[in-house]
């Protein structure tokens, strides 16, 4: 990854710094220098990347994805909806698959699916651009159609590398596709919503109902808001 002039140079100026430090220490007779560990909610997880350079490294994953064509649904797309928010983001939100809105537009979740989880987000005190939103594939499926398995199965590793540069705290996912394919289960949503669960780097993953879900089915809404509510606290309880 690319680390710019100035953020190399200010790493530089502190290294410096910390030299001289050190140094006069020593001439005082000093043979270790004491530092105050930060708490522990404060360290960074390792190989976390820095906030700064988020950004950066997610261009670099939009990147590596150029103009794909690893899998068959490139054939109809228009753009490839590669995700929006905020790149250093304690929570993030991942779809299935664009939309017809979201393939013109480049944008995930900006239909009327993307409206309810607008409201579903501002429901727990949070606004879009505090959130990151994704989608496990990229290319809109033909005529909204099921992404199939080899399809996620090539895209997915996309989303990984997109997830390992944010590092949220906590991820919900969106209806039973991406719930599948992050946690590697067969399990239907129903049992697996509003249960969290952990993924291998610590990232906490909560599944839920899809907005699409939503507003075909509304009396589902109450245990969707259940599973917002869980995700909420947890958002408050931790860095
Ligand atoms: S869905 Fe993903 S893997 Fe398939 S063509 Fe689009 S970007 Fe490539």
């Amino acid at each position: 990854m690319k680390l710019p002039d100035e953020l190399k140079q200010e790493a530089l100026e502190i290294v410096a710094t910390l030299h001289d430090y050190v140094q006069l220490q020593r001439e005082r007779g000093l043979k270790t220098v004491p530092v105050s560990a930060p708490p522990a909610a404060e360290k960074a997880a390792p190989g976390a990347i820095p906030s700064p350079l988020k950004k950066d490294a997610l261009r670099d994953v939009r990147e590596e994805i150029g103009d794909c064509t690893r899998c068959r649904l490139h054939a109809g797309r228009k753009n490839i909806v590669f995700g929006t928010g905020n790149p250093d983001a304690r929570l993030v939100f991942v779809g299935e698959g664009p939309g017809e809105e979201e393939d013109l537009q480049a944008e995930p979740f900006v239909g009327k699916a993307g409206q309810l989880l607008t409201r579903m987000i501002q429901a727990i005190q949070l606004d879009r651009s505090e959130v990151y939103i994704a989608n496990v594939v990229k290319c809109r499926p033909p005529d909204n159609r099921d992404p199939q398995e080899d399809e996620m199965a090539t895209c997915l590793p996309f989303l990984k590398k997109q997830l390992a540069v944010i590092r949220p705290r906590i991820v919900c996912t969106l209806g039973r596709f991406s719930t599948q394919a992050l946690l590697g289960t067969k399990e239907g949503i129903t049992k697996l919503r509003g249960r969290f669960q952990r993924l291998e780097n610590g990232i906490m993953v909560m599944p839920t109902y899809h907005p699409s879900f939503l507003l075909r089915s509304p009396e589902k809404k109450r245990e969707a808001w259940e599973d917002l509510q869980k995700v909420q606290k947890e958002y408050q309880a931790g860095p």
